[in-house]
Protein backbone atom coordinates (compact mmCIF):
# COMPACT_ATOMS: atom_id res chain seq x y z
CA UNK A 1 0.00 0.00 0.00
CA UNK A 2 2.39 2.65 -0.63
CA UNK A 3 1.38 5.82 -1.14
CA UNK A 4 -1.74 5.01 0.75
CA UNK A 5 -2.13 5.97 4.19
CA UNK A 6 -5.59 4.69 6.45
CA UNK A 7 -7.49 6.45 8.90
CA UNK A 8 -9.29 4.47 11.67
CA UNK A 9 -11.32 5.88 14.58
CA UNK A 10 -12.86 3.55 16.75
CA UNK A 11 -16.64 3.50 18.55
CA UNK A 12 -16.57 1.62 21.25
CA UNK A 13 -19.78 0.55 23.35
CA UNK A 14 -18.87 -0.52 27.18
CA UNK A 15 -21.61 -2.04 29.21
CA UNK A 16 -21.23 -1.35 32.89
CA UNK A 17 -21.72 -4.06 35.36
CA UNK A 18 -24.04 -2.25 38.14
CA UNK A 19 -26.04 -3.81 40.37
CA UNK A 20 -29.31 -2.48 38.38
CA UNK A 21 -30.34 -1.05 34.68
CA UNK A 22 -30.05 2.23 33.58
CA UNK A 23 -33.10 3.45 34.03
CA UNK A 24 -35.38 0.85 36.23
CA UNK A 25 -34.29 -1.13 38.94
CA UNK A 26 -34.11 -4.52 36.70
CA UNK A 27 -30.80 -6.51 37.69
CA UNK A 28 -27.89 -6.69 35.51
CA UNK A 29 -27.02 -10.32 34.94
CA UNK A 30 -25.18 -12.13 32.14
CA UNK A 31 -26.29 -15.04 31.13
CA UNK A 32 -29.83 -15.30 32.84
CA UNK A 33 -32.64 -17.05 31.26
CA UNK A 34 -33.95 -15.09 28.57
CA UNK A 35 -36.78 -12.82 29.59
CA UNK A 36 -36.41 -13.09 33.20
CA UNK A 37 -34.70 -9.26 34.27
CA UNK A 38 -37.09 -7.30 33.14
CA UNK A 39 -40.11 -4.82 33.97
CA UNK A 40 -42.76 -2.20 32.26
CA UNK A 41 -39.36 0.35 31.99
CA UNK A 42 -37.06 -2.00 29.99
CA UNK A 43 -39.85 -3.62 28.00
CA UNK A 44 -40.78 -0.17 27.11
CA UNK A 45 -45.00 -0.71 28.05
CA UNK A 46 -46.92 2.12 28.23
CA UNK A 47 -46.66 4.78 31.13
CA UNK A 48 -43.67 3.71 32.54
CA UNK A 49 -41.18 6.21 33.33
CA UNK A 50 -37.23 6.18 33.48
CA UNK A 51 -35.09 7.38 36.40
CA UNK A 52 -31.41 7.51 36.00
CA UNK A 53 -29.13 5.14 38.03
CA UNK A 54 -26.66 7.67 40.05
CA UNK A 55 -24.22 4.94 40.64
CA UNK A 56 -23.79 4.57 36.65
CA UNK A 57 -23.23 8.22 35.84
CA UNK A 58 -20.82 8.12 38.38
CA UNK A 59 -18.79 5.18 36.32
CA UNK A 60 -19.08 6.96 33.10
CA UNK A 61 -17.77 9.82 34.55
CA UNK A 62 -14.97 7.78 36.78
CA UNK A 63 -14.08 6.37 32.56
CA UNK A 64 -14.21 9.86 31.32
CA UNK A 65 -11.64 11.12 34.15
CA UNK A 66 -9.45 8.56 33.08
CA UNK A 67 -9.14 9.93 29.61
CA UNK A 68 -8.47 13.14 31.42
CA UNK A 69 -11.70 14.28 29.65
CA UNK A 70 -13.74 17.63 30.81
CA UNK A 71 -16.77 16.32 32.71
CA UNK A 72 -19.80 18.41 31.39
CA UNK A 73 -21.60 20.07 34.07
CA UNK A 74 -24.89 20.14 32.29
CA UNK A 75 -25.57 17.31 30.19
CA UNK A 76 -28.90 15.85 28.84
CA UNK A 77 -30.42 12.75 27.59
CA UNK A 78 -31.74 12.88 24.04
CA UNK A 79 -33.98 9.82 22.07
CA UNK A 80 -32.68 8.47 19.05
CA UNK A 81 -36.00 6.94 17.22
CA UNK A 82 -35.39 3.99 15.19
CA UNK A 83 -37.43 0.96 14.49
CA UNK A 84 -36.06 -2.21 15.42
CA UNK A 85 -37.48 -5.67 17.27
CA UNK A 86 -35.04 -5.46 19.74
CA UNK A 87 -35.85 -1.79 20.87
CA UNK A 88 -39.60 -1.78 22.26
CA UNK A 89 -39.70 2.06 23.02
CA UNK A 90 -38.62 2.48 19.28
CA UNK A 91 -36.24 4.97 21.08
CA UNK A 92 -33.37 4.71 22.26
CA UNK A 93 -32.47 6.86 25.56
CA UNK A 94 -29.01 8.65 24.64
CA UNK A 95 -27.12 11.38 24.89
CA UNK A 96 -26.48 13.67 21.71
CA UNK A 97 -24.37 17.23 21.64
CA UNK A 98 -24.39 16.98 25.72
CA UNK A 99 -22.37 14.12 26.86
CA UNK A 100 -21.26 13.74 29.86
CA UNK A 101 -17.71 13.95 29.05
CA UNK A 102 -15.47 15.40 25.91
CA UNK A 103 -12.24 16.09 24.78
CA UNK A 104 -9.68 13.64 26.13
CA UNK A 105 -7.34 11.07 24.88
CA UNK A 106 -5.55 8.16 25.19
CA UNK A 107 -1.91 7.28 24.67
CA UNK A 108 -0.70 4.39 23.24
CA UNK A 109 2.24 2.31 22.11
CA UNK A 110 2.51 -0.03 18.62
CA UNK A 111 5.45 -1.25 16.64
CA UNK A 112 7.35 0.84 19.69
CA UNK A 113 5.70 4.11 18.36
CA UNK A 114 3.98 6.19 21.09
CA UNK A 115 0.75 7.73 19.77
CA UNK A 116 -1.67 9.94 21.43
CA UNK A 117 -5.66 9.14 19.98
CA UNK A 118 -8.03 11.95 21.23
CA UNK A 119 -10.83 10.79 22.65
CA UNK A 120 -13.68 13.13 21.00
CA UNK A 121 -16.81 12.43 23.36
CA UNK A 122 -18.04 9.73 26.09
CA UNK A 123 -21.55 9.32 26.64
CA UNK A 124 -24.32 7.43 28.42
CA UNK A 125 -27.22 5.33 26.44
CA UNK A 126 -29.11 2.18 27.14
CA UNK A 127 -28.27 -1.25 25.45
CA UNK A 128 -30.76 -2.71 23.16
CA UNK A 129 -32.32 -6.30 24.45
CA UNK A 130 -30.96 -9.22 21.90
CA UNK A 131 -31.94 -10.60 18.84
CA UNK A 132 -31.38 -14.20 18.24
CA UNK A 133 -31.91 -15.34 14.59
CA UNK A 134 -32.46 -18.95 13.85
CA UNK A 135 -30.42 -19.86 10.98
CA UNK A 136 -26.72 -21.63 10.93
CA UNK A 137 -25.25 -18.30 10.14
CA UNK A 138 -26.68 -16.54 12.78
CA UNK A 139 -27.97 -14.01 10.55
CA UNK A 140 -30.85 -12.40 9.72
CA UNK A 141 -30.94 -12.93 6.09
CA UNK A 142 -31.36 -16.79 6.09
CA UNK A 143 -33.28 -17.13 9.19
CA UNK A 144 -36.60 -19.17 9.29
CA UNK A 145 -37.60 -17.18 12.83
CA UNK A 146 -36.24 -14.24 15.45
CA UNK A 147 -36.30 -14.58 19.20
CA UNK A 148 -35.91 -11.90 21.44
CA UNK A 149 -34.25 -11.30 24.72
CA UNK A 150 -35.13 -8.24 26.99
CA UNK A 151 -32.19 -9.05 29.56
CA UNK A 152 -29.89 -6.72 28.30
CA UNK A 153 -32.48 -3.88 27.42
CA UNK A 154 -31.78 -0.85 29.74
CA UNK A 155 -28.44 -2.18 30.82
CA UNK A 156 -26.37 0.87 31.08
CA UNK A 157 -23.84 1.54 28.14
CA UNK A 158 -21.00 3.98 27.34
CA UNK A 159 -19.90 5.18 24.21
CA UNK A 160 -16.54 6.28 23.51
CA UNK A 161 -15.88 7.53 20.32
CA UNK A 162 -12.52 8.53 19.80
CA UNK A 163 -10.64 10.99 17.08
CA UNK A 164 -9.57 9.74 13.37
CA UNK A 165 -5.98 9.31 15.25
CA UNK A 166 -5.33 5.78 14.16
CA UNK A 167 -3.28 4.78 11.18
CA UNK A 168 -2.59 0.93 11.12
CA UNK A 169 -4.24 -2.06 12.55
CA UNK A 170 -1.87 -2.42 14.96
CA UNK A 171 -2.56 0.77 16.80
CA UNK A 172 -6.07 0.04 16.32
CA UNK A 173 -5.44 -3.63 18.45
CA UNK A 174 -3.15 -1.20 21.13
CA UNK A 175 -5.82 1.32 21.50
CA UNK A 176 -8.92 -1.48 22.40
CA UNK A 177 -6.41 -3.62 24.30
CA UNK A 178 -5.33 -0.20 26.31
CA UNK A 179 -9.11 0.62 26.67
CA UNK A 180 -10.13 -2.60 28.14
CA UNK A 181 -6.99 -2.72 30.90
CA UNK A 182 -8.07 1.17 31.66
CA UNK A 183 -11.74 0.15 31.99
CA UNK A 184 -10.96 -2.55 33.80
CA UNK A 185 -9.03 -0.83 36.24
CA UNK A 186 -11.53 1.17 36.72
CA UNK A 187 -13.62 -1.33 38.40
CA UNK A 188 -16.89 0.13 36.41
CA UNK A 189 -17.07 -3.62 33.49
CA UNK A 190 -15.16 -6.20 32.93
CA UNK A 191 -14.88 -5.10 29.48
CA UNK A 192 -14.98 -8.95 27.57
CA UNK A 193 -15.35 -9.05 24.04
CA UNK A 194 -16.22 -12.92 23.88
CA UNK A 195 -19.53 -12.05 26.26
CA UNK A 196 -20.17 -8.62 24.83
CA UNK A 197 -19.15 -6.89 27.34
CA UNK A 198 -17.13 -4.63 24.97
CA UNK A 199 -17.60 -4.27 21.59
CA UNK A 200 -15.28 -2.02 19.28
CA UNK A 201 -16.95 -0.78 16.33
CA UNK A 202 -14.03 0.29 13.50
CA UNK A 203 -14.04 3.59 10.91
CA UNK A 204 -12.13 3.21 8.21
CA UNK A 205 -10.72 5.29 5.28
CA UNK A 206 -7.78 5.46 3.14
CA UNK A 207 -6.16 8.48 1.48
CA UNK A 208 -3.07 9.03 -0.59
CA UNK A 209 -0.49 10.71 1.74
CA UNK A 210 -1.20 14.39 2.24
CA UNK A 211 -4.97 14.34 0.93
CA UNK A 212 -7.90 15.00 2.83
CA UNK A 213 -9.85 12.50 4.61
CA UNK A 214 -11.45 9.48 2.07
CA UNK A 215 -15.23 8.28 2.72
CA UNK A 216 -15.32 6.03 5.64
CA UNK A 217 -16.92 2.49 5.96
CA UNK A 218 -17.93 1.39 9.70
CA UNK A 219 -16.76 -2.10 10.25
CA UNK A 220 -18.57 -4.42 12.85
CA UNK A 221 -18.89 -7.52 14.40
CA UNK A 222 -15.23 -8.13 15.79
CA UNK A 223 -14.96 -10.29 18.59
CA UNK A 224 -11.44 -10.61 19.63
CA UNK A 225 -9.13 -8.20 19.36
CA UNK A 226 -7.18 -10.14 16.39
CA UNK A 227 -10.54 -9.49 14.69
CA UNK A 228 -10.39 -5.82 15.07
CA UNK A 229 -7.23 -6.51 13.61
CA UNK A 230 -7.73 -8.34 10.53
CA UNK A 231 -10.83 -6.77 9.93
CA UNK A 232 -9.25 -3.47 9.48
CA UNK A 233 -6.35 -5.01 7.84
CA UNK A 234 -8.87 -6.27 5.06
CA UNK A 235 -11.09 -3.09 4.80
CA UNK A 236 -7.67 -1.11 4.02
CA UNK A 237 -6.92 -3.26 1.53
CA UNK A 238 -10.55 -3.83 -0.03
CA UNK A 239 -10.49 0.33 -0.31
CA UNK A 240 -7.79 0.87 -2.01
CA UNK A 241 -8.11 -1.61 -4.63
CA UNK A 242 -11.60 -0.32 -5.34
CA UNK A 243 -10.03 3.18 -5.74
CA UNK A 244 -6.99 2.42 -7.74
CA UNK A 245 -9.75 0.32 -10.13
CA UNK A 246 -11.74 3.38 -10.76
CA UNK A 247 -13.92 2.73 -8.53
CA UNK A 248 -15.31 4.70 -5.26
CA UNK A 249 -15.76 3.92 -1.57
CA UNK A 250 -19.15 3.56 -0.27
CA UNK A 251 -19.99 4.81 3.32
CA UNK A 252 -21.56 2.17 4.70
CA UNK A 253 -21.78 0.16 7.88
CA UNK A 254 -20.30 -3.55 6.83
CA UNK A 255 -20.36 -6.77 8.75
CA UNK A 256 -16.77 -8.48 9.46
CA UNK A 257 -17.17 -12.44 9.01
CA UNK A 258 -14.57 -14.40 11.17
CA UNK A 259 -14.60 -17.34 9.00
CA UNK A 260 -14.19 -16.21 5.30
CA UNK A 261 -12.26 -12.99 6.86
CA UNK A 262 -13.83 -10.75 4.73
CA UNK A 263 -16.12 -7.65 5.74
CA UNK A 264 -19.68 -7.64 3.25
CA UNK A 265 -22.08 -4.47 3.34
CA UNK A 266 -24.46 -4.79 5.74
CA UNK A 267 -26.05 -1.14 5.09
CA UNK A 268 -26.55 2.37 3.94
CA UNK A 269 -24.69 4.22 6.61
CA UNK A 270 -27.30 6.69 8.32
CA UNK A 271 -26.86 10.21 8.72
CA UNK A 272 -27.86 11.46 12.49
CA UNK A 273 -30.95 13.80 10.72
CA UNK A 274 -32.40 10.06 10.08
CA UNK A 275 -32.82 9.87 14.21
CA UNK A 276 -34.58 12.74 14.73
CA UNK A 277 -32.67 13.40 17.81
CA UNK A 278 -34.96 15.38 20.67
CA UNK A 279 -34.39 16.19 24.06
CA UNK A 280 -35.98 13.04 26.35
CA UNK A 281 -38.88 14.70 28.18
CA UNK A 282 -38.98 11.83 30.59
CA UNK A 283 -35.81 13.31 32.08
CA UNK A 284 -34.43 16.45 33.81
CA UNK A 285 -31.00 18.15 32.60
CA UNK A 286 -28.16 16.71 34.87
CA UNK A 287 -26.17 18.84 36.97
CA UNK A 288 -22.70 17.27 37.71
CA UNK A 289 -21.33 20.09 39.95
CA UNK A 290 -17.63 20.73 40.43
CA UNK A 291 -17.52 19.16 43.77
CA UNK A 292 -18.52 15.71 42.11
CA UNK A 293 -16.50 16.05 39.40
CA UNK A 294 -13.23 16.93 41.35
CA UNK A 295 -14.58 14.04 43.82
CA UNK A 296 -14.06 11.97 40.58
CA UNK A 297 -10.99 12.99 39.83
CA UNK A 298 -9.47 12.61 43.39
CA UNK A 299 -10.80 8.81 43.27
CA UNK A 300 -9.29 7.59 40.20
CA UNK A 301 -6.39 4.85 41.10
CA UNK A 302 -3.40 4.40 39.33
CA UNK A 303 -3.89 3.93 35.64
CA UNK A 304 -2.08 0.97 33.93
CA UNK A 305 0.40 2.98 32.25
CA UNK A 306 1.44 4.93 35.06
CA UNK A 307 1.88 1.66 36.67
CA UNK A 308 3.77 -0.29 34.21
CA UNK A 309 5.98 3.02 34.29
CA UNK A 310 6.13 2.65 37.49
CA UNK A 311 7.31 -0.93 38.12
CA UNK A 312 9.48 -0.58 35.10
CA UNK A 313 11.23 1.92 36.93
CA UNK A 314 12.09 -0.46 39.83
CA UNK A 315 14.12 -2.51 37.86
CA UNK A 316 11.42 -5.10 36.12
CA UNK A 317 11.54 -5.89 32.66
CA UNK A 318 8.82 -3.81 30.19
CA UNK A 319 7.47 -6.72 29.21
CA UNK A 320 6.84 -8.69 32.58
CA UNK A 321 5.95 -5.31 34.02
CA UNK A 322 3.15 -5.43 31.39
CA UNK A 323 2.39 -8.71 31.62
CA UNK A 324 1.10 -8.35 35.45
CA UNK A 325 -0.26 -5.15 35.07
CA UNK A 326 -2.57 -6.32 31.88
CA UNK A 327 -3.56 -9.47 34.89
CA UNK A 328 -3.58 -6.38 37.98
CA UNK A 329 -3.99 -9.03 40.67
CA UNK A 330 -0.12 -10.38 39.91
CA UNK A 331 0.71 -6.40 40.13
CA UNK A 332 -1.13 -5.92 43.34
CA UNK A 333 0.95 -9.28 44.87
CA UNK A 334 3.99 -7.57 43.38
CA UNK A 335 3.53 -4.24 44.79
CA UNK A 336 2.72 -6.32 47.96
CA UNK A 337 6.16 -7.64 48.61
CA UNK A 338 8.04 -4.87 47.35
CA UNK A 339 6.82 -3.54 49.98
CA UNK A 340 7.95 -6.18 51.92
CA UNK A 341 11.64 -5.31 51.18
CA UNK A 342 11.90 -8.06 48.05
CA UNK A 343 14.10 -7.36 45.01
CA UNK A 344 11.78 -6.15 42.60
CA UNK A 345 13.41 -8.01 39.60
CA UNK A 346 13.25 -11.25 41.28
CA UNK A 347 9.56 -10.80 42.29
CA UNK A 348 8.85 -9.47 38.69
CA UNK A 349 10.34 -12.35 36.75
CA UNK A 350 9.06 -14.98 39.05
CA UNK A 351 5.35 -13.67 38.82
CA UNK A 352 5.19 -12.56 34.98
CA UNK A 353 7.05 -15.69 34.11
CA UNK A 354 6.85 -19.12 36.33
CA UNK A 355 3.34 -18.05 38.25
CA UNK A 356 1.75 -17.21 34.68
CA UNK A 357 2.85 -20.19 33.30
CA UNK A 358 1.64 -22.52 36.47
CA UNK A 359 -1.96 -20.44 36.35
CA UNK A 360 -1.72 -21.46 32.36
CA UNK A 361 -0.88 -25.02 33.41
CA UNK A 362 -3.34 -25.94 35.66
CA UNK A 363 -5.87 -23.42 34.01
CA UNK A 364 -6.61 -21.65 37.48
CA UNK A 365 -6.76 -17.76 38.74
CA UNK A 366 -3.94 -16.64 41.53
CA UNK A 367 -6.46 -16.11 43.76
CA UNK A 368 -7.04 -20.14 43.83
CA UNK A 369 -3.64 -20.48 44.33
CA UNK A 370 -2.33 -20.06 48.19
CA UNK A 371 0.59 -17.83 47.24
CA UNK A 372 0.78 -14.58 49.26
CA UNK A 373 3.68 -11.64 48.99
CA UNK A 374 5.16 -13.26 52.34
CA UNK A 375 5.94 -15.99 50.81
CA UNK A 376 7.67 -14.40 48.01
CA UNK A 377 9.48 -12.66 50.31
CA UNK A 378 10.44 -15.47 52.18
CA UNK A 379 11.67 -17.05 48.34
CA UNK A 380 13.77 -13.75 47.52
CA UNK A 381 15.76 -13.40 51.25
CA UNK A 382 16.49 -17.54 50.23
CA UNK A 383 17.71 -16.84 47.21
CA UNK A 384 19.70 -13.85 48.05
CA UNK A 385 21.40 -15.54 51.23
CA UNK A 386 22.20 -18.34 48.57
CA UNK A 387 20.38 -20.90 50.76
CA UNK A 388 18.64 -21.98 47.35
CA UNK A 389 19.72 -21.95 43.96
CA UNK A 390 17.39 -19.95 41.52
CA UNK A 391 16.69 -23.15 39.87
CA UNK A 392 15.50 -25.26 43.04
CA UNK A 393 13.46 -21.36 43.83
CA UNK A 394 11.22 -22.14 40.98
CA UNK A 395 10.43 -25.61 42.12
CA UNK A 396 9.73 -24.74 45.85
CA UNK A 397 7.94 -21.07 44.02
CA UNK A 398 5.26 -24.39 42.11
CA UNK A 399 5.14 -26.43 45.24
CA UNK A 400 3.70 -22.87 46.84
CA UNK A 401 1.47 -22.39 44.04
CA UNK A 402 0.49 -25.30 45.14
CA UNK A 403 -0.39 -24.99 48.44
CA UNK A 404 2.75 -27.15 49.88
CA UNK A 405 3.55 -24.46 52.67
CA UNK A 406 5.85 -21.79 53.24
CA UNK A 407 9.37 -22.12 51.09
CA UNK A 408 11.85 -22.28 53.87
CA UNK A 409 9.41 -25.63 54.94
CA UNK A 410 9.52 -26.57 51.48
CA UNK A 411 12.93 -26.50 50.68
CA UNK A 412 13.89 -28.16 54.07
CA UNK A 413 11.34 -31.09 53.48
CA UNK A 414 12.87 -31.58 50.07
CA UNK A 415 16.20 -31.33 51.08
CA UNK A 416 16.76 -28.23 47.90
CA UNK A 417 18.75 -26.21 50.73
CA UNK A 418 22.10 -24.81 49.05
CA UNK A 419 25.61 -25.02 50.72
CA UNK A 420 26.63 -21.78 50.35
CA UNK A 421 28.54 -21.74 53.88
CA UNK A 422 32.37 -21.25 52.49
CA UNK A 423 33.62 -23.34 55.58
CA UNK A 424 31.36 -26.05 54.56
CA UNK A 425 32.56 -26.24 51.21
CA UNK A 426 36.45 -25.52 51.67
CA UNK A 427 36.96 -28.84 52.86
CA UNK A 428 35.28 -30.29 49.00
CA UNK A 429 36.85 -28.08 47.32
CA UNK A 430 40.72 -29.02 48.56
CA UNK A 431 39.89 -32.44 47.93
CA UNK A 432 38.63 -32.17 44.47
CA UNK A 433 41.83 -29.82 44.15
CA UNK A 434 43.78 -33.00 45.62
CA UNK A 435 42.42 -35.56 42.92
CA UNK A 436 43.34 -33.02 39.86
CA UNK A 437 46.54 -31.44 40.61
CA UNK A 438 47.53 -31.12 36.63
CA UNK A 439 44.40 -29.04 36.64
CA UNK A 440 45.00 -26.86 39.56
CA UNK A 441 48.31 -26.49 37.67
CA UNK A 442 47.13 -25.05 34.63
CA UNK A 443 44.83 -22.58 37.11
CA UNK A 444 47.95 -21.77 38.40
CA UNK A 445 49.43 -20.77 35.10
CA UNK A 446 46.87 -18.75 34.56
CA UNK A 447 44.82 -20.40 32.41
CA UNK A 448 41.16 -20.23 34.30
CA UNK A 449 38.96 -22.15 31.81
CA UNK A 450 39.22 -25.61 33.41
CA UNK A 451 37.13 -23.80 36.84
CA UNK A 452 33.90 -24.88 34.90
CA UNK A 453 34.76 -28.39 35.43
CA UNK A 454 35.96 -28.11 38.91
CA UNK A 455 33.11 -26.60 39.81
CA UNK A 456 30.88 -29.20 38.55
CA UNK A 457 33.28 -31.66 40.31
CA UNK A 458 31.83 -30.16 43.29
CA UNK A 459 28.17 -30.09 42.47
CA UNK A 460 28.93 -33.47 41.92
CA UNK A 461 30.60 -34.23 45.32
CA UNK A 462 27.95 -31.96 47.43
CA UNK A 463 24.84 -33.98 45.55
CA UNK A 464 24.53 -30.82 43.32
CA UNK A 465 23.94 -28.76 46.66
CA UNK A 466 26.89 -26.52 46.84
CA UNK A 467 26.27 -22.70 45.64
CA UNK A 468 28.48 -22.49 42.69
CA UNK A 469 29.16 -19.04 42.25
CA UNK A 470 31.10 -19.70 46.44
CA UNK A 471 32.64 -22.69 44.81
CA UNK A 472 33.78 -21.15 42.07
CA UNK A 473 35.10 -18.30 44.44
CA UNK A 474 37.29 -20.82 46.23
CA UNK A 475 38.57 -22.35 43.38
CA UNK A 476 39.83 -18.91 42.04
CA UNK A 477 41.29 -18.10 45.54
CA UNK A 478 42.94 -21.28 45.75
CA UNK A 479 44.91 -21.33 42.48
CA UNK A 480 45.87 -17.81 42.99
CA UNK A 481 47.04 -18.28 45.95
CA UNK A 482 49.37 -20.32 45.06
P1 LIG B 1 -21.35 8.96 13.28
O1 LIG B 1 -22.16 9.98 13.97
O2 LIG B 1 -21.78 8.66 11.91
O3 LIG B 1 -21.11 7.73 14.09
P2 LIG B 1 -18.96 10.39 13.98
O4 LIG B 1 -18.62 11.70 13.37
O5 LIG B 1 -19.45 10.35 15.37
O6 LIG B 1 -19.93 9.64 13.01
O7 LIG B 1 -17.67 9.49 13.86
C1 LIG B 1 -17.68 8.18 14.17
C2 LIG B 1 -16.28 7.65 14.16
O8 LIG B 1 -15.73 7.73 12.85
C3 LIG B 1 -15.32 8.42 15.03
O9 LIG B 1 -14.56 7.48 15.78
C4 LIG B 1 -14.46 9.18 14.08
O10 LIG B 1 -13.16 9.33 14.57
C5 LIG B 1 -14.44 8.29 12.88
N1 LIG B 1 -14.23 8.98 11.60
C6 LIG B 1 -14.76 10.14 11.20
N2 LIG B 1 -14.34 10.43 9.96
C7 LIG B 1 -13.55 9.43 9.55
C8 LIG B 1 -12.82 9.14 8.36
N3 LIG B 1 -12.85 9.93 7.29
N4 LIG B 1 -12.11 7.99 8.32
C9 LIG B 1 -12.09 7.16 9.36
N5 LIG B 1 -12.74 7.39 10.49
C10 LIG B 1 -13.48 8.49 10.60
MG1 LIG C 1 -21.67 6.45 15.67
ZN1 LIG D 1 -36.45 -3.12 33.92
Amino acid sequence: MSGWEAVIGIETHVELQTESKMFCGCPVRFGAEPNTTVCPVCLGLPGALPVPNEEAIERILRIGAAFECTLVEGSLFHRKNYFYPDLPKNYQITQYDLPFCIDGHLDIEADGEEVRVGITRVHMEEDTGKSIHGSETGRIHDAEYSLLDFNRSGVPLVEIVSEPDIRTPEQARAYAAELQRVVRSLGVSDARLEEGSVRFDANISVRRAGDDFGTRAEVKNMNSLRSLQRAIAYEIDRQIALIESGSEVVQETRHWDEGSGKTSSMRSKEESEDYRYFQEPDLVPLHVDQTWRDRVFAGLPELPAVRRHRIAATGVDRQAAAVMVEAGDLADLFDEAVSLGSEARTVGNWLSGDVVAYLRRNETTLADTHLQAEHLQELAVMVGEGALSSTAAKDVLARVLAGEGSPRAIAEQHDLLQISDTGALEAEVEAVLADNPDVLAKLQSGDLKPIGFLVGQVMRATGGKADPKVVSELIRNKATAG
